[in-house]
């Protein structure tokens, strides 16, 4: 969808509130507590209210626009900026599409965004055979070691899909917990021969440790791992330029590359309705 389709779609508030209520309820508005389809919708409250027990309920409670006191016209809008900029968007960037002054908003609604993200990123694990390496990344100005893992089809070499976790420090046990929180133990796994390596062949089905003559070799035996890790670094030294929450970036990253041949739009809509947020943004 072009920027032209999306403003005479989601041309005004209403529009946005019909494609949400859609969206939740495809098919027709049922009460949660009597189960009852006839409902009045009260457009002012953004809610419904059951025509047989008075239940009201928002449309927007338990998702990700829930507690906010922003539109959902510029939800929508910054949605649509952030999944289809191709390099992402900054804060400061989405604060000037979004005519804000202030861009603590945007911040507050990126990285909203990003959990809602994060919330699905965490619903899968990476199977099958799996590239694991570190790289150090920065964080408000300084190193961060990052955990990345790449599941990789078999069949063609080609990689399907990719989790980063910001880790404390580069000991076994704290890598070895990143990863099996990242990496289902039936996956055969491949790493360089670090030591901290050394014990992960316990969590998982086989580890295949490559061992490198030279830093180089590196990309021979862990080819893409080595390439998204690159990727990340560039989106968020390119984009983003000193980001103070490494992780909600690296899931940002996941979550786009993970869906690469989705419509990215749809599925952040998607991801908005079954996140619920645990604390009010202003
Ligand atoms: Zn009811």
């Amino acid at each position: 969808m072009n920027l032209l389709e999306f403003q005479e779609r989601f041309a005004d508030e209403d529009s946005c509130e019909w494609y949400l209520i859609q969206l939740r309820w495809p098919d027709g508005y049922v009460c949660e507590t009597c189960g009852s389809k006839e409902a009045w919708y009260m457009s002012a409250r953004r809610s419904y209210e059951c025509r047989h027990c008075n239940h009201q309920r928002s449309i927007t409670a338990e998702t990700m626009f829930q507690a906010s006191h922003t539109s959902l016209r510029e939800w929508f809008l910054a949605l649509y900026l952030v999944t289809e900029s191709k390099k992402g968007i900054s804060v400061l960037q989405l604060a000037h599409h979004l005519g804000m002054k202030d861009s603590r908003r945007a911040a507050r609604m990126k990285k909203r965004i990003q959990q809602a993200m994060t919330a699905r990123n965490e619903r899968y694990l990476l199977q099958g055979f799996v590239e694991l390496d570190e790289a150090v990344f920065i964080e408000n100005g300084e190193h961060a070691t990052v955990l990345a893992a790449v599941s990789v089809e078999e069949e063609t070499g080609h990689p399907k899909y990719v989790r980063f976790q910001v880790v404390e420090n580069m000991k076994a046990a704290t890598l070895e917990s990143a990863a099996v929180s990242v990496i289902d133990p039936s996956s055969d796994i491949a790493t360089d021969a670090h030591p901290s390596h050394n014990r992960l062949g316990e969590h998982f089905n086989e580890h295949i440790s490559c061992k490198q003559e030279k830093p180089s070799d590196a990309a021979q035996y862990l080819p893409w791992v080595h390439l998204l890790i690159s990727n990340a670094k560039r989106f968020i030294n390119g984009t983003h330029h000193a980001v103070n929450h490494l992780q909600g970036y690296m899931e940002e990253f996941s979550w786009r590359f993970n869906r690469r041949f989705c419509d990215l739009f749809q599925q952040i809509l998607v991801a908005s309705i079954s996140y619920k947020p645990a604390y009010r943004l202003q």
